[in-house]
């Protein structure tokens, strides 16, 4: 597929550092407000977010027949209920009006601070939203180390495992984008060695290295999606943190799953990526074994290269990067997920998010939470301030970030952060 907004020879009017997550490449999409806009889509460059109906409300994008109201909402949903055909347009005009050589708004000085606004003057908003919101469980390694640790290293995958990609239903009231503190969760929990369980704040609160993909086109009740055609239903991606009470979940979840360990919040980042800006970094999966079924077949190289970090600040204090994993450690893809859902005619809407699981590599400086690299609280992790963490404490700081690189493009997601405050 050729997308002209990709062309990694392009180069912007706009500056943008050769380590910034928003070249010309990348265009993610977004909500913003600042002291005088209540709510626009933007999308983003170097370190500047577009305002997209000021410049839709000055004709600039006046040859691709899109209602410019659609920029003035609270959520991206109906911009991307356009349809991927009018999506892209966009975004290759948006490339074309940033492009060097263009001089349409470059040499429009006098509308550049209604349409650019610094990033540190305006705040990102939840930028869709969620309707219903599941997550997988698709690390070989995560999978493997859980399963390890709370039953029998010689089993540690379930029989299901390598033939479902695992999920279940989330709930999309408590997802906030980034910058949202969270409360550290009260609930029930039974300690190994007690006779009945205690009622308290949660005392080994993790997080979840996970990204979620987008739903961008609906369908409808009763119809399967192939995963050929899964990518035409998938806008893009963010980066998810999935925020988990471990000692809560250990209590609840048998026999029907997670409940009130998963639910009480999850960050998403606040720049959708598109799928389309993710294609140059398309990398292959892993070879399946035992063989899927028909309806999980796939073609095509259908994991993404995209580098992941996880790192922790405490309050009044500098970070640590404790983790680097990747996004291509997914045994099942997006494509597989997506049509796994809708096998049985479950029906998919525009701004479902779908959760990846958390995404662990083989090395254990790739494990993509707690659980994993304090290998249950068994390891403590050493911060750069001298303290420890097992899990994380009240007042932390969880940051994850995500980019993918070639010879030729750098493109990011920015960051999914939020701070984890005392329960109340
Ligand atoms: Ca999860």
């Amino acid at each position: 597929m050729n997308i002209k907004a990709n062309n990694p020879a392009l180069t912007s009017w706009i500056s943008v550092d050769a380590n910034s997550d928003f070249p010309i490449q990348n265009l993610p999409f977004g909500i913003y407000s600042d002291s005088t806009v209540k709510h626009h889509a933007c999308s983003a460059i170097g370190n500047y977010a577009i305002d997209l109906y000021e410049l839709a409300s000055r004709g600039f994008f006046s040859k691709l027949n899109i209602d410019k109201e659609v920029f003035n909402k609270a959520y991206l949903n109906d911009f991307i209920e356009l349809g991927k055909d009018a999506t892209r347009a966009l975004r290759d005009r948006l490339s074309e009006l940033l492009d060097s050589n263009n001089k349409e708004l470059q040499d429009n000085k006098e509308v550049f601070a209604s349409i650019f606004k610094a990033n540190n003057s305006i705040n990102l908003l939840l930028p869709v939203k969620v309707g219903d919101y599941t997550d997988f469980y698709s690390s070989i390694d995560h999978a493997t180390n859980i399963g390890t640790m709370i039953r029998d290293p010689k089993n540690a995958l379930m029989p299901n495992w390598k033939y479902i990609p695992v999920g279940y239903h989330g709930r999309a009231s408590s997802i906030t984008v980034s910058g949202t503190d969270l409360y550290r969760p009260k609930g029930q929990m039974k300690p190994a060695d007690a006779e009945v369980p205690t009622f308290g704040p949660c005392k080994l609160l993790d997080f979840e290295l996970e990204t979620a993909f987008i739903i961008g086109k609906a369908s409808k009740l009763g119809e399967s999606i192939s995963t050929e055609k899964a990518d035409d239903y998938i806008f893009g991606m963010v980066l998810f943190n999935d925020w988990s009470a471990r000692d809560i979940q250990t209590w609840e979840y048998v026999p029907l799953g997670p409940f009130l360990s998963k639910n009480f919040a999850s960050t998403i980042s606040p720049w959708i990526v598109t799928l389309d800006a993710l294609e140059p970094f398309r990398t292959e999966g892993y070879v399946q074994e035992p063989k899927v079924f028909p309806y999980l077949e796939y073609t095509g190289n259908k994991n993404v290269d995209i580098k992941l970090e996880v790192a922790i600040q405490p309050e009044n204090s500098t970070e640590t990067v404790i983790c680097n994993s990747n996004y291509k450690y997914m045994y099942w893809t997006m494509e597989q997920q997506l049509a796994h859902h809708t096998v049985n005619g479950c029906n998919v809407n525009v701004g479902d998010m779908m959760g990846s699981g958390t995404i662990s590599g083989p090395d254990p400086k790739e494990y993509g939470s707690m659980m994993e690299l304090s290998w249950k609280g068994t390891k403590p992790l050493k911060l750069n301030d001298g303290s420890e963490r097992k899990f994380i404490n009240d007042n932390d700081t969880v940051i994850l970030r995500g980019y993918c690189t070639n010879n030729k493009t750098r493109i990011g997601f920015g960051e999914c952060k939020a701070k984890l405050l005392p329960a109340i």
